[in-house]
């Protein structure tokens, strides 16, 4: 526990503030941290900032979301200063993005790089934080806010013979800040989420031979990307405060708005019209902009899911191959659409291979590669595309004690429990910024991310200007924010699939059943859910 007698207090750093991760919506919450006046620090396990974008650098790394409705709004210069050049920006150019707002309001002289926070324990006595870095050194605060990202956790599932692979080997959220060399090599990719299919139609282009070992397919939908250009990029800026108020009047987030009707509405050909030109359109429109009972009726889902397995069928010439790149497990939509520009048409090429391992799973990293049912493969490079522990592995991997000692891991064993998935109880002036359970959970995260980080900053101004010590929610609070994100969750058939969104991860223990790890109530709701706390002078927190 807290242990004065090991380091006096006098020798441990303090500060009004620790923020822990700089990506994108970390940034942010530092500004905002600094004009309220407090002494900040963050840590940062990365060397720089950029979060997300620092760590995945793999190859066709890109935004899924709209470039401009990824970036951050609250600067009016900053939004005159930067163009974007991709409707959909590719990871340097984002990672640019990230170091440009860090040079512009000099966040570098407040943030501490490649230092992993191991554990943060809240002092009762004192009304502090303390929180241990991996090299043992130590620092104190009042509050302590934590921006840790809900996918940078990356897994790699413990095959046997890991280390035996004489060749190269990367996970594609651990990607070397070397370029890695395709070209001529024999490569594995396992995994097509929405990592592995932007790799996989990349480096299709240059390696030797790419075998693919896919367990569970995906509905992979075009992402229909275009270069904007100077001229593009002035109209759009001009339209900022538009864009943004579209996105803010979505339930997601994004500039894409739901079609009012039901799928079961209109005449099989209209229907099949509107599918054309969503699966047409840029972006999440397929997913986002598709008929309203699309996700919470299965007949309307299954229009959309016969839809998209045509298209692929269309698009793959062997019908043994593009049967086996259909989902059969789950309807469209249901899990995280990856966005692919030509990743179906990789299967139709005479050097890349589609290994299933859904019946006969991977059974072994050997010396050369990998064996799959009894077979030996040949690799220069494996690629695990394998995901992340989402939502909580960013948090489980920190000892986080509150009142009591108690664990933050423990609380969270079986569910996540959180008031508006910013705070806990038990865990007094700790504040999560896109935590399980925010709005932000579900949405495209610089949009919500950034009412998030409103929301956090406008609680500590509150409970500073009020002369308080302690800000926590309420035992009823919590219990009836776990109760609705549960309830609203009930409804959507993307809870009852097996993916991220839903908590399960094969590779990692006591993560094979679904939990609700996310708040899908939409933005809107959560806004409103959000300004009723403000109103009332946040009559679900506690104060001391
Ligand atoms: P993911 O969606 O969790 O996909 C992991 C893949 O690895 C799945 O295909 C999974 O198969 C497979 N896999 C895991 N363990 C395996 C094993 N032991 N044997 C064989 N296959 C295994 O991870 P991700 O692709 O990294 O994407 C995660 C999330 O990151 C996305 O959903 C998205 O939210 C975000 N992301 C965003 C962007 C963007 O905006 N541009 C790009 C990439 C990622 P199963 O499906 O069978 O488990």
């Amino acid at each position: 526990m807290f242990d004065d007698s090991i380091t006096p207090s006098s020798a441990v750093a303090r500060y009004d503030a620790i923020l822990i991760g700089t990506g994108v919506n970390g940034m942010f919450q530092l500004i905002r941290l600094r004009e309220l006046g407090l002494s900040v620090r963050a840590f940062e396990a990365a060397g720089d900032v950029g979060g997300t974008w620092y760590w995945n650098r793999y190859p066709g790394c890109r935004f899924d979301s709209e470039s401009y409705t990824y970036i951050h709004s609250f600067s009016q210069e900053l939004l005159n200063e930067w163009d974007w050049s991709e409707h959909f920006s590719a990871q340097p150019d984002t990672l640019r993005y990230c170091n440009y707002v860090a040079d512009k309001f000099d966040l570098r002289k407040d943030i501490q790089f490649n230092a992993r926070v191991t554990s943060a324990v809240f002092n009762e006595a004192h009304n502090e934080w303390e929180i241990t870095l991996a090299d043992g050194s130590r620092a104190r605060s009042r509050y302590f806010v934590t921006a840790l990202g809900p996918l940078s956790t990356p897994v790699i599932p413990s095959f046997e013979g890991i280390d035996s692979f004489k060749g190269e080997s990367h996970h594609t959220g651990l990607w070397p800040h070397t370029p890695v060399d395709f070209a001529g090599r024999r490569v594995a990719v396992i995994g097509t989420g929405a990592s592995g299919v932007q790799l996989i139609q990349t480096i299709a282009k240059t390696v030797d031979h790419l075998t693919v070992f896919q367990r569970r397919p995906n509905w992979c939908s075009p992402l229909n990307n275009a270069p904007i250009d100077a001229e593009e990029m002035n109209r759009i800026r001009a339209r900022y405060t538009e864009i943004f108020a579209k996105c803010r009047d979505s339930e997601g987030g994004f500039i894409h708005v739901v079609d009012p009707r039901k799928a079961g509405e209109v005449s099989a050909q209209e229907r099949e019209e509107v599918f054309e030109r969503l699966y047409q359109t840029p972006g999440f429109a397929i997913w986002l902009a598709n008929f309203y009972d699309t996700f919470t009726d299965q007949t309307a889902n299954d229009f959309i899911t016969e839809f998209v397995a045509r298209k692929i069928r269309g698009r793959v010439n062997d019908p043994a191959i593009a049967e086996r790149l259909i989902p059969k497990d789950h309807g469209f939509g249901t899990r995280r659409v990856p966005m692919e520009s030509g990743y179906y048409e990789v299967y139709n090429q005479n050097n890349v291979e589609l290994v299933s391992t859904l019946e006969t799973p991977i059974e072994r990293i050997t010396p050369t590669g990998l064996r799959v049912g009894g077979k030996d493969y040949a690799f220069d490079i494996i690629i695990y595309a394998t995901g992340f522990d989402a939502m909580l592995g960013a948090y489980n991997q920190i000892d986080i004690r509150g009142c009591g000692g108690q664990s933050l891991k423990e609380k969270w064993a079986e569910v996540p429990r959180t008031f508006l998935g910013v705070q806990v109880a038990g865990f007094p002036n700790m504040m999560m910024v896109i935590g399980p359970h925010t709005g932000a959970s579900f949405c495209n995260m610089p949009r919500c991310g950034e009412e998030n980080v409103d929301f956090v900053t406008d609680l500590i101004r509150f409970t500073q200007t009020k002369g308080f010590s302690r800000v926590q929610p309420s035992v009823e609070s919590e219990i009836a924010w776990t109760e609705h994100v549960h309830q609203v969750a009930e409804k959507l058939l993307i809870n009852k699939t097996d993916s991220w969104f839903t908590g399960i991860n094969r590779n990692i223990e006591g993560r094979q059943t679904r939990r609700v790890l996310l708040y899908a109530g939409g933005a809107t709701r959560y806004r409103r859910k959000c300004d009723e706390q403000v109103a009332s002078g946040y009559a679900g927190f506690e104060f001391r």
